[in-house]
């Protein structure tokens, strides 16, 4: 069989202040045609699903494939145009058997809340009804009624952190089973009403492992197809929004029993997924501090730049400032201006700086620092294993004491991972402390013996989902209200 590939992707932070243009898709990830039929294997969803369908003896055409970072919601030109490219690309295309399209599930444009719903709607609407649609979203998509009755099968992420690769050979395979199998098609989707902050959304442990441990299980029944579940990320202002089971088996009446067993199984833990081990600021200064052997991670959870937050928070690195520190500490803060002023004044000189606190300033105010400028870093291309190449802006190193800064000029997921500082000339093995704007990606450091403090920092993906200015939540909603049964509508 021809099978079409296309990918638009954003997650979009109803409380960033930041919105997505069509520059930041195209700076970020673009390719279209035979770019994205040669896009190595271990290069994100669509590297991983094209490898398997290949391997499977299809032939793949690329239609168009995008990214951007995290971020504000789109502007409605950015996303009529990426929708046209869209569909301009699938009908480039043409003919072909199936379709294959990566989405993201929380993206969301100025005036459309449901962007991969309206997707959809506009490629069945092209292509017509007989043709497989087969979409994948990451677990933390909102998915709605729209989204699945516009497409035939859909596929969430499995694992958070997210292995990419991995979940674009599921996809490829649930949908070679669904080409020999027609018959596992009929879906239901079931929400839940609830919402829950970051700090307990890895699967390896605690409550999700054991919500999509049960996902895992349903899906060994031969009657299912596969089962996604959906941990919603808790900054996306929609209506409609809350947690989703999606099944899709033999019958409706298999499928709405699989999915209502998920829905049983997590709405007894929801109080557990709003526990957390973070605490202050100055308390994870001082405990940090305090630590006699292992690198501490500070995870500053309110500035999480791959939830959409800003990155120049610059909370934690105001309260350093004022600490006795013991050993270094690595702090990423995104500031283009600062950047610039670095680049100007070279290294070994010394600046003054207002660094941080600028697309953030709702959150937190900039700070004045007089800081030595130790290292500058052209803007290039790095390679994050199974996520694929990424285009990284200009960086510097500013040093004031114990605390190494790395200033980004632009948002890029290089900010969480050790290459940033390493790039710069420092060993991570003789930090004291590393600041990471996420409150999941750990992973990159794990090759340091490392103990993890999650900071309760402000900013637009701050744990403490209730001291947003809501406008469009749904009611009732865990834990905004009192619900007893999460069938109460
Ligand atoms: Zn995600």
């Amino acid at each position: 069989m021809i099978i079409a590939v296309a990918e638009i992707s954003q997650e979009t932070c109803s409380f960033s202040s930041i919105k997505a243009e069509l520059k930041d898709f195209h700076e970020n990830f673009f390719c279209q045609g035979d770019e994205i039929s040669c896009l190595p294997s271990d290069s994100g969803v669509l590297g991983g699903f094209i490898a398997e369908i290949r391997g499977r003896g299809h032939e793949v055409k690329g239609a168009i494939a995008t990214q951007a970072t995290s971020s504000g919601c789109l502007t409605d030109e950015t996303f009529y145009s990426l929708k046209n490219s869209l569909l301009e690309g699938i009908a480039k295309i043409e003919p072909f058997d199936v379709i294959f399209i990566s989405l993201h599930g929380a993206m969301m444009a100025e005036t459309i809340f449901d962007t991969e719903g309206d997707i959809l709607v506009a490629v069945r609407g092209q292509i017509g009804t007989d043709r497989l649609i087969a979409v994948s979203l990451d677990h933390h998509a909102n998915i709605t009624p729209l989204m699945v009755d516009n497409s035939d099968v859909i596929v969430a992420f499995e694992d958070q952190p997210h292995e990419l690769t991995a979940a674009g050979r599921k996809t490829a395979r649930v949908m070679a089973d669904l080409i020999d199998c027609g018959n596992l098609s009929k879906s239901v989707l079931v929400k839940v009403p609830m919402l829950a902050p970051q700090d307990n959304f890895l699967t390896g442990g605690g409550p999700m492992k054991q919500w999509f441990d049960l996902a895992r299980e349903i899906e060994n029944d031969e009657d299912v197809l596969v089962v996604s579940t959906f941990p919603t990320q808790p900054w996306l202002d929609v209506p409609n929004n809350g947690w989703g089971c999606l099944v899709y088996a033999s019958s409706q009446s298999k499928a709405q029993f699989c999915a209502e067993q998920l829905a049983d199984k997590v709405w007894p833990l929801r109080q557990e997924f709003w526990k957390s081990q973070r605490v202050s600021i100055s308390e994870a200064i001082y405990d940090a501090n305090e630590e006699k052997e292992k690198l501490v991670i500070l995870s500053d959870s309110g500035d999480a730049v791959y939830g959409g937050a800003s990155g120049d928070n610059v909370s934690i690195l105001s309260e350093m400032l004022k600490s006795d520190l013991n050993g270094s500490a690595l702090v990423p803060v995104v500031d283009s201006e600062v950047v610039v002023k670095a680049f100007d004044a070279g290294i070994d000189q010394q600046i003054t700086v207002k660094l941080g606190g600028k697309m953030c300033a709702e959150f937190c105010e900039s700070v004045e620092l007089t800081v030595v400028v130790k290292a500058l870093q052209p803007a290039g291309e790095f390679k994050i294993k199974n996520r694929g190449v990424t285009s990284i802006g200009r960086t510097a190193l500013l040093e004031i004491g114990p605390v190494k800064i790395a200033v980004l000029e632009t948002r890029d997921a290089f900010i969480n991972h050790p290459g940033l500082y390493e790039s710069l000339g420092l060993d991570i093995s003789r930090a004291k402390m590393v600041v990471l704007k996420t409150g999941s990606n750990f992973q990159f450091f794990n090759k340091w013996p490392s103990r993890l403090i999650r900071v309760d920092s402000p900013g637009a993906t701050q744990s403490e989902l209730r001291d947003f200015n809501w406008k469009n939540l749904t009611h009732p909603m865990y834990p905004w209200d009192k619900i007893s049964d999460w069938r109460q509508k």
